[in-house]
């Protein structure tokens, strides 16, 4: 195996940034492909995996802005385009997430509604929202309609990183003063390439968009992908079947049943002796 270079050491990481003569705020994320766990890469098709990915970037953005919270989940309803998708992020940085597209390859993603659920201190908070053509327009018009914060994500990929980069007003008692900061910032930001967006290194993309200005990058949060999906999980389930029905499926499957995590696609394989109680 290659030893890791640098680039490969600082992807996966959430970086905020702020300005200090400006009133915006950013966060940039740049995710390897791998992060994905391999069972649903192997499983998923490829314009599936890329929708996931950009979901993953989605919400990772959008957690560096709130305090105090458990999870962020993104979820769209069973309508349109999308059969399923669901990404989410933990104020630890646990990424999990699937997604399955009706078919191979689509323009838009509008036609079903966008559920963000947010926990926060034991309570859940729910919006939703009319997907648009994709998926940071679906976010905008989010933030558009719950925050009321003049917000721009761009969410990017190609075949191996899904990049994405969030601007947003920082609330002020010169909400114009913000507005104008706003707009400069987004013009700016507006020169980026894709390729710059998914390659450059976090402090050299900041650079190159904002040379002029006091821009200040935070320390990087790492992001993982943890499924709560475990083996004795699997095994329970399976269990809740009862001896019987267990029997004929062991038997149908030639003593050997393999139960796959719905989200990760994780094979947890069982043999009978796994499984079966005996009184
Ligand atoms: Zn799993």
């Amino acid at each position: 195996m290659d030893a890791p270079n640098k680039q490969d050491l600082i992807v996966n990481q959430l970086h905020p940034f702020y300005f200090d003569d400006l009133h915006v705020r950013g966060c940039l994320v740049q995710l390897d492909a791998r992060l994905i766990p391999d069972g649903q890469r192997q499983t998923e098709n490829p314009a599936s995996i890329d929708l996931v990915g950009q979901a993953l970037v989605a919400v990772a953005l959008m957690s560096s802005g709130l305090k105090g919270f458990e999870s962020l989940l993104l979820q769209t309803r069973d309508m349109g385009p999308i059969q399923l998708l669901l990404a989410e992020c933990t104020h630890e940085g646990h990424l999990r997430g699937a997604a399955h597209l009706r078919q191979g390859n689509i323009d838009s993603i509008e036609g079903g509604q966008l559920l963000m659920s947010l926990e926060a201190q034991g309570q859940r908070f729910q919006s939703i929202v009319p997907l648009a053509t994709d998926l940071a327009s679906s976010m905008e018009l989010y933030y558009q309609r719950s925050e009321q914060l003049p917000t721009r994500l761009i969410i990017r990929s190609n075949s191996s990183r899904f990049a994405g980069i969030l601007l947003q007003v920082t609330a002020t008692t010169n909400p114009n003063q913000s507005l104008q900061d706003f707009e400069h910032a987004l013009a700016l930001l507006n020169t980026i390439k894709d390729e710059e967006l998914l390659q450059l290194e976090p402090a050299t993309l900041l650079n190159r968009l904002y040379h002029e200005h006091a821009c200040r990058l935070l320390d990087g949060q790492t992001l993982h992908f943890v499924c709560r999906c475990s083996r004795e999980r699997s095994l329970r389930a399976l269990q809740t079947l009862g001896n019987d029905d267990l029997h004929e499926l062991f038997v149908e499957q030639n003593g050997r049943v393999e139960v796959r995590c719905d989200l990760c696609r994780t094979p947890y394989i069982f043999v009978p002796t796994d499984v079966l109680t005996h009184h």
